[in-house]
């Protein structure tokens, strides 16, 4: 029988200290709670055996937090319950997220040999006034080193991670940021706008009336995300995705899972899987996932596929993410219903205004449409 596929997301709850804007699932940890999660997460693996004969994993991603934390041996013994249970595809793509402060030649040699071919780097600014506002434990120099170090060492797939929005940024120091990083040619680069979370230090600090008059105005950002467009662009990299942009070849392909609808199991406090249209998340906290875990696999069995309209839905709010848009005949081959029926009218209306465009059978967002995707994407919220 033919394995189908598959992708596999673990999460690194673990940060050297929190930033100042982070709401992820992370927090500082010592030696011994590393090695204990690292034990309770091959367990976790464990506990889907009865997968290992039916998928074939084709990307593995290591985020967080900050999967570059964890020591090498814990790192090791992670990877080898992986291949050990998973049968890993020979050409899968493995990634690892990892903190410029946190690597080193002895890491990254590691990571090599444990067959990881993909690091993304989180820059997130090349000004040391904003790395340090936002709380970063590196400057842009460590970042210069350890990206110049892992080319060296033979890294082909690199992603840099960068961020606008921040506050006291100018459009000046956000062209340095870009340019800064395009200089260094990576094969990837992920352009995010800053978003204020509740529960955050910048919650409280930038919600407050002298706080926002830091923070960029909506014009600047868009004037941001415009410049971010034509300066990686007239570089080769294509947007593929409202905030991703790729050298050719080089989109991330397990990205491209979540964005597509295909079958992905997370592991980790936290972590979100979507199997053959079953959608569910581990507990958060880590006294429950611990709990969870022993369950874990006997959970996914029980639990029962989301609706065809909140697949739907997600199929339109996933695909138009993307560059290439959704396929309306691909829809109505995957749901067997009547596009027009269901969003004839709203997309009509949607192209009009040159929030959308349909090309040869497929729907994509404008520029303009861009601008406000949350906006044009609600529209597709069927009742
Ligand atoms: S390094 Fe990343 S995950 Fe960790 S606290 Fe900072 S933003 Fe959050």
């Amino acid at each position: 029988m033919q394995k189908k596929d598959l992708s596999l997301y673990i999460h690194i709850p673990f940060c050297i200290r929190k930033c100042g804007y982070c709401d992820f699932l992370s927090a500082a940890s010592t030696p011994e709670e590393r090695a204990y999660y690292v034990r309770v997460l091959q367990k976790e693996i464990r506990a889907f055996e009865p997968l290992y004969n039916i998928y074939r994993v084709k990307t593995v991603f290591f985020g967080g937090g900050t999967p570059s934390v964890l020591e090498i041996r814990h790192f090791s013994r992670l990877m080898e319950q992986i291949r050990e249970s998973f049968d890993i595809d020979e050409n899968a793509e493995i990634t690892v997220e990892c903190n410029p402060g946190t690597v080193n030649e002895e890491k990254l040699k590691c990571y090599r040999t444990l067959g990881i071919n993909r690091l993304s780097f989180g820059l997130q600014s090349a000004d040391e006034k904003e790395l340090s506002l936002l709380g970063r434990i590196h400057s842009f120099d460590d970042f210069r080193t350890n990206y110049t170090l892992s080319r060296r060492l033979g890294f082909d797939n690199i992603n840099v991670d960068l961020m606008s929005g921040i506050p006291t940024q100018t459009i000046k120091s956000w062209e340095n940021t870009l340019k800064k990083t395009v200089e260094l040619a990576p094969d990837h680069i992920s352009a995010y706008s800053l978003i204020i979370e509740e529960n955050t230090p910048f919650y409280e600090k930038y919600t407050e009336p002298a706080g926002r008059r830091l923070l960029p105005d909506e014009e600047t950002e868009r004037e941001m995300y415009r410049l971010t467009k034509a300066l990686l662009g007239e570089n080769g990299y294509e947007r593929y995705e409202i905030s991703n942009y790729a050298l050719a070849g080089r989109e991330c392909r397990h990205n491209m899972v979540y964005w597509t609808m295909g079958s992905y199991l997370g592991m980790g406090p936290g972590a979100s899987s979507y199997i053959e249209g079953k959608r569910f998340s581990n507990p958060r906290d880590m006294q429950s996932y611990r709990d969870y875990v022993r369950v874990a696999y006997s959970t996914y069995k029980s639990c029962e596929p989301q609706s065809k309209k909140a697949s739907m839905e997600e199929f339109m709010f996933l695909g138009l993410r993307m560059s290439r848009g959704v396929s309306v005949s691909e829809f109505e081959r995957t749901f067997g219903e009547s596009f027009k029926e269901l969003f004839g009218g709203v997309t009509d209306r949607l192209i009009e205004t040159n929030y959308l465009s349909l090309h040869e059978g497929r729907l994509s967002l404008t520029d303009k449409g861009i601008d406000v995707s949350n906006r044009v994407l609600a529209n597709y919220l069927l009742p």
